[in-house]
């Protein structure tokens, strides 16, 4: 077949073609995904640094990203709480203190006294005044000098893995870069479009993305909405519609089961678990069992704040597949998710109606696993809970009837599609969602696929009172948790890095939860971080939930679906890193109980106006989607450090809680491409889903 002009080779070229990328390093970038130029021009930075200018010692100001250059006056070891090497540079206004936890010898020696550095990276307030914390650190050869001029353009920091350093992205990414101005990237949008929409092309917003000039406004790329940023997300999003109105111009098949209502069971899974369903529920419920009485596969995306029930949605679902005899498979987007849901669900179903439940997550040993795979392949297991490990190999479904995708935003198309694979028939679908988008603007966005939004909260939540403290109170923050926790009460501390290290991350929250063992000695306290195994995390997570632990230390692992009702407290440090509605979905794990429930947030001085209104809005609503709504309306310039919003990972730039306004655009450029352009609609799909285009079911 000859190649459509439009099927770019240069984005095709494989990633080997480049100078540098060796075996070794072709092996590292295939873990990221990346294996050909289009790959590796799609991998954005996930954020930048301003390493045009050199700051004077005396101006150093906490949380912010800085640059000096200094002489060493001294290095050594401090044996405090932690093991660390502290750095002492000084320069003609001041001197510094850097602080490394994690170091080698020969760091250390690079150290010497009277050493020429330049020295980058986050201040913060320390032991001894204002620090450096993990900063880079660059010797300066006075014979060198002219290697040591500053770049004239924001340095991009690359999201990376083991043993590849920024210096290797930016040689990596310079030789292609360099060809996006020498145009070798099709525009595929229409100019037509462009112009309506003024948008500018596909290279010129690459181009600015990796290398953007001294002058970008910092704050809207941390938020993803810098214009440029936004025209690519456009682009992303026209893609996944696209391919979405492909399929329903395919039309449906019919051969999925047709599972009458099962009114019984339902009323004896509803008298076991002891709820009486709210009304949006029972609606919601009522439309996915229309859908699943056909023969014609449901598509239908359930949207529903943090807290309002979608579980119990999810088991009244699978319910309809069980009273046939017939399989549902839940997947979840953590293990932690998974061991939860599979707790619930063997409760209510095995104890509740003696239906049978399986479970498949990563860290299962074979025995283990065979035993759980013989349950699901003989078809004795009925609801199938787990994480990715549902759709790996080996994995056989006696007769799969519906899949149910928890926390759909956190999964990758190909990882929906995999999971679809596993039935015979083609399964009936549901997939349930905390992300709030507009009904009217979903259901032109999703073309076909099916809508239903639980807008309402079970009876007798209390909206979770927030209030916004600094971190120079943390003691008496610290004091009323304490207090909170004797007369009976449960608290989650969350603690933010703005690292992307998940090392650091865990280290900061080790940190932390050492310093709250200290002053609250009385209480039994427990820490999850992403470097715990997860039988670790588990351990944790049950203990907590069992009340074994009074206070939970924890990093952002703890954002999803997490379930604690007697949880009523919870503290979360420096919230003005995190996106709103991440504060949003973390602050939803409080005020799922009977008990009045607060939030504090404890933030970091000083705080910009931006920085304090967006708090402020989290102050004066607990509702997602006025969060949103406001947390659109209020940009502006600001001196963010913050890294880009995390968390939805079905898209590579587009964010749906961001992006909403650029929905409609794609939908309407969609239609008319696909009428006037099929070839440039195909071309765009192919672009961002890849080669499989069988499609972005939501
Ligand atoms: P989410 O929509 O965030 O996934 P969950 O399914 O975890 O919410 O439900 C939140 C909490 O509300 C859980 O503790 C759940 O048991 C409880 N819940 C769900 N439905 C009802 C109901 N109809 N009445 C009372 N409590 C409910
Ligand atoms: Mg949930």
């Amino acid at each position: 077949m000859q190649a459509s002009p439009l099927e770019s080779t240069f984005e095709l070229t494989p990633i080997t073609h480049l100078k540098g990328v060796g075996p070794q390093m072709e092996e590292k970038l295939a873990k990221l995904g990346i294996t050909c130029f289009r790959d590796l021009l799609f991998h954005l930075p996930i954020r930048y640094i301003d390493q045009t200018q050199i700051t004077d010692v005396a101006e150093l100001r906490p949380s912010t990203y800085a640059q000096i250059e200094g002489v060493v006056v001294s290095a050594h070891v401090a044996y405090g709480k932690k093991r660390s090497l502290v750095c002492k540079v000084r320069d003609d206004t001041g001197s510094v203190c850097l602080r490394f936890f994690h170091f080698t010898a020969a760091q250390k020696e690079r150290l010497a006294t009277d050493t020429q550095v330049r020295v980058c990276g986050e201040v913060k307030r320390g032991a001894t005044g204002v620090e450096f914390f993990h900063p880079e650190v660059e010797v300066l050869v006075p014979e060198h000098e002219q290697h040591y001029e500053l770049p004239d353009r924001l340095t991009p920091i690359y999201p990376s893995t083991d043993g590849l350093t920024q210096k290797r992205w930016l040689q990596l990414t310079d030789q292609l870069v360099s060809r996006l101005k020498s145009g070798q990237v099709n525009e595929l949008i229409d100019s037509k479009f462009l112009a309506t929409h003024q948008l500018q092309t596909l290279s010129q917003a690459l181009l600015y993305l990796h290398r953007p000039p001294v002058d970008a406004n910092l704050y809207e790329l941390s938020l993803g909405l810098h214009p440029l940023q936004k025209r690519l997300a456009l682009e992303e999003l026209l893609a996944h519609h696209l391919s979405l109105r492909e399929q329903k111009l395919r039309g449906n098949t019919h051969d999925a089961y047709a599972l009458p209502r099962a009114k019984q069971l339902e009323r004896k899974l509803l008298d076991f678990v002891g709820f009486t369903l709210t009304n949006a529920q029972a609606r919601v419920i009522d439309e996915i069992c229309t859908d699943l009485a056909t023969h014609t596969p449901m598509r239908r995306l359930v949207q529903g704040d943090v807290g309002s029930g979608k579980t119990l949605v999810a088991a009244m679902a699978a319910i309809q597949a069980a009273a046939q005899g017939k399989q549902t498979a839940l997947m979840a987007p953590t293990e932690i998710l998974a061991e939860q849901h599979f707790r619930n669900f063997t409760r209510w179903f095995e104890e509740g109606l003696g239906i049978r439940c399986a479970w498949l997550v990563g860290r299962q040993g074979v025995k283990e696993r065979r035993l759980q795979n013989e349950a699901i392949s003989s078809g004795e297991a009925l609801v199938v809970v787990g994480t990715q490990a549902l759709f790996q190999e080996g994995v056989e479904f006696h007769d799969l009837a519906l899949t149910i995708i928890d926390e759909q935003h956190r999964f990758g198309v190909h990882q929906r599609l995999a999971l679809q694979q596993k039935s015979k028939t083609s399964a009936h679908q549901l997939s349930l969602t905390a992300t709030p988008i507009p009904r009217t603007l979903a259901m032109s966005f999703y073309a076909n696929i099916d809508i239903s939004s639980i807008d309402e909260l079970p009876p007798g939540r209390k909206p979770v009172t927030t209030a916004v403290i600094a971190q120079n109170r943390r003691d008496s923050v610290i004091e009323r948790i304490g207090q909170a926790c004797e007369s009976g009460r449960q608290a989650y501390w969350v603690c933010t890095l703005i690292e992307d290290s998940e090392t650091l991350q865990a280290q900061a929250a080790q940190a932390t939860w050492e310093m709250l063992c200290e002053a609250l000695s009385h209480l039994k306290i427990g820490l999850v971080h992403g470097r715990l195994s997860s039988a670790e995390k588990d351990e944790q997570m049950q203990a907590f939930k069992q009340h074994q632990l009074d206070l939970l230390v924890a990093t952002t692992v703890i954002e999803v679906g997490v379930d604690v009702p007697n949880a009523s407290l919870m503290v979360i440090e420096n919230p003005e890193r995190l996106g709103l509605a991440q504060l949003h979905q973390l602050r939803g794990r409080v005020g799922r109980g009977e008990a009045e429930s607060s939030c504090v947030l404890l933030y970091q001085k000083p705080l910009s106006k931006v920085a304090r209104k967006r708090l402020d809005i989290m102050r004066s609503t607990n509702d997602g989607f006025v969060i949103a709504e406001e947390d659109l309306r209020i940009r502006g310039p600001g001196e963010v450090l913050g890294t880009r919003q995390t968390g939805d990972v079905q898209f590579r730039v587009a964010n749906l809680d961001t992006h909403q306004d650029l929905l409609a655009k794609a939908v309407e450029i969609g239609e008319t491409l696909q009428k006037e352009n099929p070839r440039a609609a195909h071309a765009i799909i192919e672009r961002w889903l890849g080669h499989r285009q069988q499609f972005a079911d939501v």
